[in-house]
This record gives structure tokens, C-alpha cells and sequence, in this order.
């Protein structure tokens, strides 16, 4: 399944030796999901677009959380380490709103009176 992920956006370029002539194999490289660039085979991965763990860090059950893990092909996209590094910091920058603001929300909720 990850193998076909990286497949649908595959390509091979010629490679140059130092020299100037063309090298034997050719170099493999992958289309960015993200950003549309094509980079090396070693600067790509496979990545969840949902996060396995939800982003407000709520364990729901087992069955999601498998489910998430063994998710989907329409789940999953080729990525760059550089477009990477952007989601997992925009992700703990959100996971880190979240608490701050469930914290703020805790004394309004615990103090509402309810009239029955
Ligand atoms: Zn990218």
C-alpha cells in the first residue's frame, strides 16, 4: 500500500557522473504531495494526512486508533522532509492550543450552574 503511494508519483532522471556522462542508473525521484516538488528518494516519505493520534491528544478507542493506523490509501500522501517538518511543527503548535485552551475553558464549564 505504501509502495504504491510512492509509485503513482515516481519518476527517473538521468544522473550525471562528476565528469560530465551519464551514469549507469539512473536517479529515482518522488513528487512532494504537499509542495510538487520533486525531490530524491531519500527525502520522501510516506506520511498519515491524519495524524494517527489525534491532534487534540483524546485516545478514543482501540478501533479508531487501528483504524487510523491502518488506514486507507486516500489517507495517505508522499511528502518531502521539508513540508514534513512543516506539518509536525504546525501540528504541535495546534496540539498546544488546544491544551492551553481546554485549561482556560475547565473553571468556566466547572462553575456553570445548571437548573433543572
Ligand atoms: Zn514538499
Amino acid at each position: 500500500m505504501v509502495r504504491e503511494v510512492l509509485m503513482d508519483g515516481r519518476r527517473e532522471v538521468p544522473k550525471y557522473r562528476k565528469d560530465g556522462s551519464l551514469a549507469a542508473k539512473p536517479a529515482v525521484q518522488y513528487q512532494c504531495q504537499a509542495c510538487n516538488e520533486w525531490v530524491s528518494s531519500t527525502k520522501v516519505s510516506v506520511d498519515h494526512i491524519d495524524p494517527v493520534i489525534p491532534v487534540d491528544n483524546k485516545f478514543v478507542d482501540w478501533n479508531t486508533f487501528i483504524k487510523r493506523l491502518f488506514c486507507s490509501k486516500s489517507n495517505l500522501q508522499r511528502i518531502c522532509d521539508e513540508c514534513h517538518n512543516k506539518k509536525t511543527q504546525a501540528e504541535r503548535k495546534l496540539r498546544k492550543s488546544i491544551m492551553e485552551q481546554s485549561c482556560k475553558d475547565q473553571p468556566v464549564a466547572s462553575g456553570t450552574t445548571l437548573s433543572i
